[in-house]
């Protein structure tokens, strides 16, 4: 079913038809498209963000990477990442916290003292992805390569859990899990790993002030996550699902909301793909990102057959994405 290559369009197609909405209220993106939100690619090629392109970074660094180990994958995420920075198609309103912080380790300093401590915004959630979807990876592997790469620029706890369970979510529906399984599973990942500090991957990122042990700081991100899914919980128990989502799960410019409410929008109906993107991009957040991750569950469910087939060649960066996704499917 060829469930990485699904995985990955889904992300690069969620986040082309959020592109034009981003930045847009409600009811301006409702006029435009009506209350589906936007359903087709525009554009030859159909451009994406910095979400695509750091996404494919951070994919194409787990595979040149020798080992997924934090001394392999560091020096190749971090030129990945300069290179994202400084070539001209980084044009796409990316994030304050990646550009500043990639701008920090363009003169060598250690990752730790590049990234930016307070940041939580959804900047290192929206490119976790490929995380999810490469194989053979040990729980270790993949829980810390999820973290390690959010640490690099976003080094608050709340980003670190949820690009972890960003990258569970891809990796478990890609697996076969139910969607209706999908909360309660990343639920109960939240109470097993609340006290787990991955030291072998983030050092002393925890060192904070007035933080007095590494169990605290990584358990603040977990809870702020395990509370971001209960609102989740909620609005699909609620049955209305019109209207728009931020309203419902948050707007999704930090970590944890751009998961919830990308979790919402897909959940909502899992088994029409088309219309989860619409709905994703029809929000008056981070519409780019909270679509480009609701592509990305919805592909690694249903693969590559979740997707008009027209898209494939429409798609910015198709080569790279259809690259990737065959080393993985
Ligand atoms: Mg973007």
């Amino acid at each position: 079913m060829r469930a990485a290559t699904g995985s990955l369009l889904g992300l690069a197609y969620g986040d082309s038809l959020g592109k034009p909405t981003e930045f847009q209220e409600y009811a301006t993106i409702v006029a435009r498209y009506g209350p589906g939100g936007p359903r087709q690619l525009v554009g030859e090629p159909a451009l994406v963000t910095d979400d695509t392109q750091m996404a494919l970074a951070v994919g194409e660094a787990l595979r040149e990477a020798t080992s997924i180990t934090p001394g392999s994958l560091e020096p190749v995420l971090r030129r990945r990442f300069l290179e994202w920075a400084a070539s001209p198609e980084n044009d796409r309103a990316p994030g304050m916290t990646c550009l500043r912080a990639i701008g920090n380790l363009a003169d060598g300093r250690p990752w730790a003292r590049a990234t930016q401590a307070d940041s939580k915004g959804c900047g290192a959630n929206m490119r976790v992805t490929p995380v999810g979807l490469m194989p053979g990876l040990t729980d270790d592997q993949r829980a810390g390569a999820a973290q390690f790469q959010a640490a690099l620029t976003h080094g608050h706890p709340t980003g670190l859990a949820a690009s972890e369970l960003t990258a569970y979510a891809v990796f478990w529906l890609r697996g076969g899990l139910a969607p209706s399984g999908l909360l309660a599973a990343l639920r109960e990942r939240c109470a097993e790993q609340r006290k787990v500090y991955r030291g072998d991957w983030l050092g002393e990122l925890w060192h904070r002030p007035a933080v007095t042990s590494p169990e605290e700081f990584i358990a603040r991100g977990w809870d702020e996550c395990a509370a971001a899914l209960d609102r989740v919980a909620e609005a699909l128990a609620g049955g209305d699902h019109t209207g728009d989502p931020c309203l419902r799960t948050g707007a999704g410019w930090i970590a944890e909301e751009a998961l919830a409410t990308a979790l919402y929008v897909y959940l909502v109906s899992p088994d029409e793909p088309v219309a989860v993107l619409g709905r994703g991009a029809a929000s008056s957040g981070d519409s780019d990102s909270i679509a480009c991750l609701a592509g990305a569950f919805a592909g690694a469910a249903l693969g590559l057959a979740a997707w008009p087939a027209d898209w494939q060649t429409q798609i910015e960066y198709a080569d790279r994405l259809f690259r990737l996704g065959r080393a993985w499917d």
